[in-house]
């Protein structure tokens, strides 16, 4: 199909200083949970959003002295030769397929422990070291800030000689060069005070990475536009004056905001475009191109910000992720078919658990070198042997979906008149609607493939099963919350969990409503408890939110949500009792015990939600596995996020009728002289 002519804008070719971006789709630099460790997982990973049409395609943060170091947390680096080789690597896949290579180089300051480095962490003054570490960095006096120029000089050298086409200078996030620009820094020298000092660092790096490696390499800076949180006014006074001053000196401006929870702010919270209002001003002070990010997945949103003079380049994170292939799709008039980011921040799990990238929407993410899958290419199927998938889940889906691609004569049975699962229902709780597009771009796959059919209404039994005859059985049938309140912190029931006002996650995702007061007791830790005591507490009942960890839905730090959560339930009123487990549900009351000392208070509550963990629905397969060829996929096999559960749908399509040897994954190691 050809694009439409409304697109076009996006595929005009952009100048950033020395070099030329062939379209306008740029993938700003994001994390991956690969870096220096994983050198060819990384290449075969960026390699994949070349191919898929984005225009530049960036590194994540990377290191340039070991006195910027986030081990844990897995950075890219050019501290030396060796680095220079891998980025090299990289690089040259990124150019194959006729786009530019982009590195981010990045010093942590105060927000780097140096915790594999031992380097003494350094800032403009001595402060406590980010996030809660409990050492302190070293106020950088001049000759610090000389040699500091000086490494970075050698780092952007490095990585022109790594063949890098856009060599950034990083001053937003918390990281060292923001921490000058703040009016927090108060040093009594040129480097602080003044908003003219609290930029001469920035200036001074612009002009050297520009003498250093501008010949051949465009100089980005990554700028936070505005100060301020989530529910505050963007305030923007501070970041224009200094554009004013520093605008016309890098080639490219990719401007965010400092605020992570803004600027990749989970869908729950943070809709598409959201920083628009913060940087709608950067282009009437600079006359270099401009970038910036919104989680941007609808080409009619990005031609808008184009035309309208706010950006010159759609800058990508999560929707590059969620789909590589974003730009190639658009171009070839298949915007349709672009599987659109939900804003979950999966992805930067990964990340914050020192494991590679992984994707809800996009299950080859993080798997494109290691098991050699690509995002739009499956092999094709090497028997005729038919399969049966029960229940539409996004394992079921995903299952479905990539069986079809791969020419199986699948069939895709669901107990009830609306596909998704989990989805379906999720989706409808407080700020979760865009999670459906788990759904919605899996059943426009299978709406264009002719050898997949779906019967909707059809709840099947073991007998049924049998008599349908397929080769294969995929069991996608999902998982249940469980009443009796077994979780992370109880090994047994709880004591009268099976009174008759004890309901659970799922009896509220099916539009029961508790009397009130009622306990949400959350032993899970991910979104479900917090999400389900918004919801009681917005439809008017007394909602109190129990649970043994510290904080509310704990496991959201990961994914960047944790603070928000916490906010929102306070703000809409529910009760927060953390450091609490539920130890018994007595006639009207509940035992509450203090997760530290167990001492014990009575609670007067009417009801009792368990948020706690699954049971998986498996019957038919114990009924059925020594009589056919039968598999458990997603929950039904092990109840866990929808990530996990469209991965799961995925690997058993994408491994059917495969040699083993394909199953495994190939393995960086570390290289022995
Ligand atoms: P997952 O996350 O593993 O995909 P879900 O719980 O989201 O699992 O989805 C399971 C789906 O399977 C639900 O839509 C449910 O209605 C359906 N289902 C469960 N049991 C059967 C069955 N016996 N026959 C057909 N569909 C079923
Ligand atoms: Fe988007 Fe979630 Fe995928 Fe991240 S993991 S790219 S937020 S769909």
């Amino acid at each position: 199909m050809a694009r439409d002519p409304r697109y076009d804008v996006l595929f005009e070719p952009v100048r950033i200083g020395p070099v030329t971006t062939r379209n306008r789709f740029y993938q700003v630099p994001h994390c991956s949970g690969m870096g220096y460790r994983r050198p060819q997982t990384l290449a075969g990973m960026r390699e994949v959003k070349a191919e898929g049409g984005w225009g530049v395609v960036c590194t994540e943060y990377c290191s340039i002295h070991p006195t910027s170091d986030d081990d844990p947390y897995p950075t890219a680096s050019l501290w030396d030769d060796e680095d220079v080789r891998s980025h090299a690597l990289l690089v040259d896949k990124v150019h194959a397929h006729g786009s530019l290579a982009g590195v981010e180089l990045w010093h942590g300051g105060r927000a780097a422990a140096n915790s594999y480095s031992r380097e003494v962490p350094l800032g403009t003054s001595s402060r406590t070291v980010e996030p809660a570490e409990p050492i302190q960095t070293r106020a950088m006096d001049k000759a610090d800030i000389r040699e500091f120029r000086r490494w970075h000089t050698e780092a952007a050298k490095r990585a022109k000689r790594a063949g890098f086409d856009i060599v950034y200078v990083y001053a937003c996030h918390w990281y060292l060069l923001r921490e000058f620009l703040l009016p927090s820094n108060r040093r009594s020298d040129e480097y602080g005070g003044s908003l003219e000092n609290r930029t001469r660092l920035l200036r001074e790096l612009i002009e050297e990475t520009k003498e250093a490696v501008g010949d051949q390499c465009a100089v980005a800076v990554r700028f936070g536009a505005s100060f301020g949180g989530l529910d505050e006014e963007p305030n923007t006074e501070e970041p224009r004056a200094m554009i004013e001053l520093l605008g016309e000196l890098p080639d490219l401006w990719d401007v965010t905001v400092h605020d992570y929870n803004r600027e990749m702010g989970a869908s729950r919270f943070v809709k598409e475009a959201s920083l628009e209002e913060s940087m709608r001003w950067i282009k009437q002070a600079t006359s270099k191109p401009v970038v910036s990010v919104g989680r941007f997945t609808t080409p009619d949103t990005m031609v808008r910000l184009v035309n309208q003079g706010i950006l010159d380049l759609i800058g990508a994170a999560r929707p590059s992720i969620a789909d590589p292939f974003l730009p190639k799709k658009i171009e070839e008039g298949r915007v349709e078919d672009i599987r659109e980011c939900i804003g979950c921040n999966i992805c930067f799990a990964g990340d914050q658990t020192g494991v590679p990238i992984r994707c809800t929407q996009n299950p080859t993410m993080g798997e494109e070198w290691r098991r050699g899958w690509h995002p739009e290419r499956v092999p094709q199927k090497t028997s005729d042997r038919t399969v049966l998938v029960v229940g539409s889940g996004p394992a079921g889906l995903e299952a479905a979906v990539t069986l079809g691609q791969r020419g199986y004569e699948v069939t895709l049975a669901e107990a009830r008149t609306e596909l998704g699962g989990r989805v379906s229902l999720e989706s409808k709780l407080p700020g979760l609607a865009e999670w459906a597009r788990v759904r919605d771009w899996r059943t426009a796959q299978l709406n264009q493939l002719p050898n997949v059919e779906v019967f909707r209404g059809s709840p099947l039994d073991a007998e049924q099963i049998l008599e349908f005859g397929a080769d294969r059985v995929a069991l996608a049938t999902g998982s249940r919350w469980r009443h009796s309140g077994i979780g992370h912190w109880h090994d047994e029931p709880i004591e009268g969990w099976n009174r008759e006002n004890v309901l659970t996650a799922d009896d509220v995702l099916a539009g029961v409503t508790p009397e009130g007061p009622v306990l949400v007791f959350d032993d899970e830790h991910y979104y479900m408890g917090g999400v389900v005591a918004e919801r009681l507490q917005r439809q008017g009942v007394e909602t109190i939110l129990a649970t043994p960890s510290a904080m509310v839905s704990e496991w959201t730090q990961r994914t960047d949500e944790q603070p928000q959560i916490q906010a929102r339930l306070i703000r809409v009123g529910v009760q927060i009792e953390t450091a609490t487990a539920l130890q018994a549900i007595g006639d009207g009351k509940v035992e509450l015990a203090c997760a530290y000392t167990g001492r014990r208070r009575s609670v007067e509550v009417a009801s009792v939600v368990m948020v706690t963990s699954r049971d998986p629905l498996d019957a038919l397969y114990h009924e059925l596995a020594d009589r056919i060829e039968i598999a458990r996929i997603g929950d039904c096999l092990a109840p866990g996020t929808i990530a996990t559960a469209v991965y799961s749908g995925h690997r058993y399509a994408r491994e059917m009728d495969e040699p083993e040897s394909r199953a495994r994954f190939r393995r960086e190691h570390a290289t022995v002289p």
